[in-house]
């Protein structure tokens, strides 16, 4: 199905106390990757807007907190149920901002709504803990919210990254304050009616539309607990270093540089549309896409298939468009400086063709480039698009030694049919998140999200059981009611 774009601008505004409100910032456009119109206008949010969101929510959070978990748990109960009934307009909204194709807009809803149904089981999950320690004196576990918090997202998924903390941080009893993509911010104000719709109370959700500025105001806001961010790794830093210094809470996802490490005995039926699935997914434009392939002795015939799979996608239908038209030009040069410097093209998604009545779109098609050398530009930075460089290695141990030697630490996967071989590169990855014949191994829920090196920084993961630390406190009780004929010190 072809993505629905909107046909003239629609303005995206603020979300405060139940109300959309334009912000008092200046004026910024968004443009659709499909067609590069015009499609939406949002006012930045200054300190002041800033400031009355935090005060608003955080007179909301107070009464929000005396809420039992299981009651806050129902109205996220009815928020899945409209998701889930709005799902092919949240699906096309969010593409036509984004780049995505429409079954991928989707896909990414889903698996926010999986996040969703993690929050809606936590008075099922997270009891706490009670125990009597010694004759009369029991110690007890109550996890308690922090007050205002507020997370940062990426473009590249308008949908899915938000969904990775509100629940979580909703259900635990916080105020959310949410700054969307300035690239993307269309489909927050669907996110914002569809809570109000589900009977959460005003004040709790807030959305502030804005890019560096609006972030800083909400970082530095002495009212807001705990920052998270999702993005490249130079703000993830910036954000990091800037919350830290004021002693908040703060969780950083950066960029990533995925490998992938084929070996000769992999079964073809996983390796070839894994692989190719990997780097052209969303265009390439997520953080868990492969960007490096470590070719493990002679894997051609493996190598021909993840070529074939990736010449037969057809642009706008099967994979969708770049952000920016800035980004692909990016991307070009990235191109012609791996060639200068040695490497071979074997897939040219510059000459991709573009589809019909989008020619003004911005768009890319799957990129295959052989012979990499392992310190060149292409195969060490970040490229954010459907770009696989292929590095020879003559064994596992000089693939390692790659893979150890980038600085980001996301993902990283093997595909072969030996598990000893797979349980060495489980074992020396220096990343996050490891995956055994498959190529995007986004962990499912309960398990987290979350990298390590400059792909994160912080403690813990964004979801799943290591993400309910971040959003809240644990307060240790121990309470004895009578006095004891064997008091000791400790008593
Ligand atoms: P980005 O870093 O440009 O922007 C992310 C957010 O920060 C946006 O809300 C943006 O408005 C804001 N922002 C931009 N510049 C800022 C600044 N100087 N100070 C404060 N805030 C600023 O990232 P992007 O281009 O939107 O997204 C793509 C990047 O995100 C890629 O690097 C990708 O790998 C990364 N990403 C990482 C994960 C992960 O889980 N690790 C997930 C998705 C995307």
């Amino acid at each position: 199905m072809s993505v629905k774009i909107p046909v003239s601008p629609i303005p995206c505004l603020n979300f405060v106390s139940g109300k959309f409100a334009p912000a008092h910032g200046s004026k910024r456009q968004v443009t659709s990757p499909y067609n590069g119109n015009v499609i939406g206008e949002f006012h930045e949010s200054t300190a002041e807007d800033v400031d009355q969101a935090v005060r608003e929510a955080s007179i909301a959070q107070k009464l929000w907190a005396e809420v039992p978990l299981k009651e806050r748990t129902k109205i996220l109960f009815n928020f899945r149920e409209i998701l889930v009934r709005d799902l092919d307009e949240i699906a096309h909204l969010k593409s036509s901002e984004s780049g995505k194709t429409f079954a991928e807009g989707k896909a990414g809803l889903l698996k926010g709504i999986e996040v969703l149904e993690f929050a809606t089981a936590l008075q099922n999950m997270d009891m706490g803990g009670k125990m009597e320690v010694s004759r009369g004196v029991s110690c007890e576990y109550r996890r308690e919210p922090l007050g205002v918090v507020t997370s940062i997202t990426p473009f590249n998924f308008p949908a899915m990254v938000p969904m990775w903390t509100i629940p979580i941080a909703l259900a635990l009893g916080n105020a959310y304050i949410w700054k969307p993509s300035d690239k993307t911010p269309l489909t927050s104000m669907r996110i914002a009616a569809a809570l109000k719709e589900a009977g959460l109370p005003d004040g709790l959700f807030q959305v502030l539309q804005g890019g560096q500025g609006t972030v800083e105001a909400l970082i530095d806001h002495k009212d807001v607990k705990a920052v998270a961010f999702v993005g490249s790794t130079k703000v993830a830093r910036a954000v990091f270093d800037r919350g830290t210094k004021l002693g908040k809470r703060v969780l950083a996802l950066g960029g990533a540089k995925n490998h992938i490490v084929l070996l000769p005995d992999a079964n073809p039926e996983l390796a070839g549309p894994g692989i190719s699935d990997s780097f052209t997914g969303c265009a390439g434009q997520r953080c868990m896409a492969a960007a490096v392939l470590l070719a493990v002795g002679d894997v051609d015939k493996h190598i021909q298939k993840i070529i074939e799979r990736a010449k037969s996608l057809e642009l706008g239908k099967d994979m969708g468009a770049i952000i920016s038209k800035a980004q692909v030009e990016f991307l070009h040069n990235a191109i012609t400086k791996a060639e200068q410097q040695g490497a071979k093209i074997l897939v040219d998604g510059r000459k991709a063709t573009v589809p019909v009545g989008h020619e003004k779109g911005f768009w890319m098609g799957p990129t295959i480039l052989d012979n990499v050398a392992a310190n060149s530009e292409v195969a060490q930075l970040e490229l954010f698009g459907p770009v696989l460089s292929i590095i020879r290695c003559k064994d596992i141990s000089e693939a390692m030694k790659i893979e150890n030697s980038n600085p980001y630490g996301n993902a990283c996967s093997v595909f072969t049919s030996n598990g000893a071989l797979a349980e060495k590169v489980i074992q020396n990855a220096s990343a996050g998140m490891v995956g055994v014949n498959v190529g995007v191994p986004v962990p499912r829920e309960p398990f987290g999200f979350g990298g390590i090196r400059e792909s994160k920084f912080g403690q813990g993961d964004i979801t799943g059981h290591h993400s309910l630390d971040f959003w809240s406190n644990m307060k240790k009780v121990t309470m004895k009611w009578e006095k004891q004929q064997d008091s000791n010190w400790m008593s």
